[in-house]
């Protein structure tokens, strides 16, 4: 620790020597996160190792004054893991990896918040099992911030959101105390944790379902002359009943991008989408789940399809689908990346204002998304060196979200409302919506000292110390010390 630490002396003190790092360097490292459009220094970097020091660490924070952010791996597309000013301690879980158990006869494991999502899959998979959720960032992004923002993946069309595979989980909560919450207890509060991108605590043990790996998988790609031949193949797939693993899109700036870049992963040239669709399970189920496919995806006339279940063809094909956001990098320096939802019926229209709202804006917008829950991601690629043209990005952003509204969709699928949407929100809640949301977030963390400023616009509590929790309001037989 420098002699000339800034850090009040209860912080100072919460952790032991060399494991909170305040110098210049590390301060600029940690001042952003994927979405990288807004930037503030931390105060400082602390590592903590287990739920007490993560417990010695809030507490010190609320004696001396001062917010905290806790951060994964920094993956986050919408400015979660961003600290929140320029005096909030960030609260880093890279050395919370562990498995503390994995117990393959109940399919559980217990694990630290900071163990990346595929690591843990790679743990199950001498049993046969694996985790569900899989983000594209799951070689790099922790289960803690999977967990804080409900992540999806491709093939959460047909096994479910990170929610649906979390059976417990412990939080130290914004008053510095350890909350064990389970799925069974009474009032789901464990439902009510996950996706609250870190304003409820900080998560310090994750208690998972983990489910078998399917003994059979066929991969298919098929390229279309258009987009809406890909979108209407999508919607023929899912109204006859079948329920593939994945259905993924990608449109032709995006494939171009992928096949430029280190992840090329042989997708046709000249199509305007590609779609990836995955079928799983027992070999029986999807060689009769195969043949649905193959005719939605025929009547539309595609340009090629491919289909194979051999692993290394499949990774192949799977390479271009999670390497597509690394390779918007060759299209511009700064990328702004969208998460809107519409029904699947409207998606083809939807894409053609989107695609009409970037040709207004005069910004480089390219399409990759989960076709099959209607999850769009539109890339909007920019060089925000270049005078307006961040702003024009942005202003594209707010009216493709309002769009999606309109058509009866969401702001966010999966990254999150973090700083990047608090003003959207209007789009969707009424203030007194926002109120009541406030007043639930103050039941765990009644000062909102807890990454201040994400997902919810700062309320009352916010330097009025005022508090709408009660006293043991969440569960008390398990607000014990570590
Ligand atoms: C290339 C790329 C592809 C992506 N693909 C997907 C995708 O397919 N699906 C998807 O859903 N997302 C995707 N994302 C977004 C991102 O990976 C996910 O949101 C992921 O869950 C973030 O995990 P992280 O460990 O990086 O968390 P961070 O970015 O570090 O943090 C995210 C949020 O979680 C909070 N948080 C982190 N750890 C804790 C903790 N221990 N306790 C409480 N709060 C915590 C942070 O405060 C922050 O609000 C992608 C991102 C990239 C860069």
């Amino acid at each position: 620790m420098p002699r000339e630490s800034r850090l009040p002396v209860p912080i100072r003190n919460a952790l032991p020597e060399g494991r909170i790092l305040e110098d210049p360097a590390t301060r600029l490292v940690y001042e952003y996160d994927a979405w990288s459009i807004v930037r503030n220094p931390p105060l400082a970097v602390a590592f903590p190792e287990s739920t007490a020091e993560v417990r010695n660490l809030v507490r010190a924070c609320i004696e001396s004054g001062v917010a905290w952010t806790a951060r994964g791996a920094g993956t986050c597309l919408s400015g979660g893991a961003t600290p929140s000013g320029g005096t909030c301690l960030l609260i880093e879980t890279s050395r919370m990896d562990r498995i503390l158990s994995l117990d393959p006869e109940d399919r559980i494991a217990v694990v630290q918040p900071g163990r990346i999502n595929l690591e843990l899959s790679r743990a199950a998979a001498p049993f046969g099992l694996h985790f569900a959720p899989d983000p594209s960032s799951q070689s790099a992004s922790t289960l803690g911030g999977n967990l804080a923002e409900n992540a999806g993946g491709p093939h959460c069309f047909k096994y479910g959101m990170t929610t649906d595979h979390v059976l417990g989980l412990t939080l130290v909560d914004g008053e510095g105390e350890v909350c064990r919450l389970h799925r069974d207890d009474g009032l789901d509060l464990c439902g009510l944790v996950v996706g609250s991108e870190g304003t409820f605590g900080v998560l310090t043990e994750c208690e998972l379902r983990l489910i078998p790996t399917p003994t059979a998988v066929r991969t298919f790609l098929a390229s279309f002359s258009s987009m809406e031949a890909a979108c209407r193949a999508v919607a023929k797939i899912v109204s006859s009943g079948t329920v593939p693993a994945a259905l993924e899109i990608l449109d032709r700036l995006s494939i171009e991008a992928v096949e430029a870049s280190v992840f090329a992963a042989g997708y046709p040239k000249g199509a305007d989408a590609v779609l990836l669709v995955e079928l799983d399970g027992e070999e029986d189920e999807v060689e009769a789940e195969r043949i649905p496919v193959l005719r939605a995806v025929q009547s539309e006339a595609p340009l090629e399809v491919e289909e194979t279940s051999d692993p290394e063809q499949r990774a192949r094909l799977w390479r271009g689908r999670k390497g597509a956001f690394g390779a918007m990098g060759r299209l511009k320096p700064d990328l702004f990346v969208l998460d809107g939802v519409v029904p699947p019926s409207k998606l083809a229209a939807v894409l053609a204002e989107i695609t009409a709202i970037g040709r207004e804006q005069d910004i480089l917008l390219s399409n990759v998304f989960h076709a099959g829950d209607g999850n769009l991601h539109p890339n909007l690629s920019f060089d925000g060196r270049n005078p307006g043209e961040r702003e024009r990005a942005m202003e594209a952003g707010r009216r493709i979200l309002k769009l999606c509204v309109d058509a009866g969709g969401s702001i966010s699928g999966e990254h999150g409302i973090g700083f990047e949407k608090i003003e959207h929100l209007s789009y969707l809640f009424s203030p007194t919506d926002l109120e009541i949301l406030g007043e639930v977030r103050r039941c765990f963390d009644p000062a909102e000292r807890c990454n201040p400023g994400k997902v919810l616009p700062l309320g009352r509590a916010c330097g009025e110390g005022s508090s709408a929790r009660r006293p043991g309001i969440l569960p008390s037989r398990e607000r014990e010390d570590p």
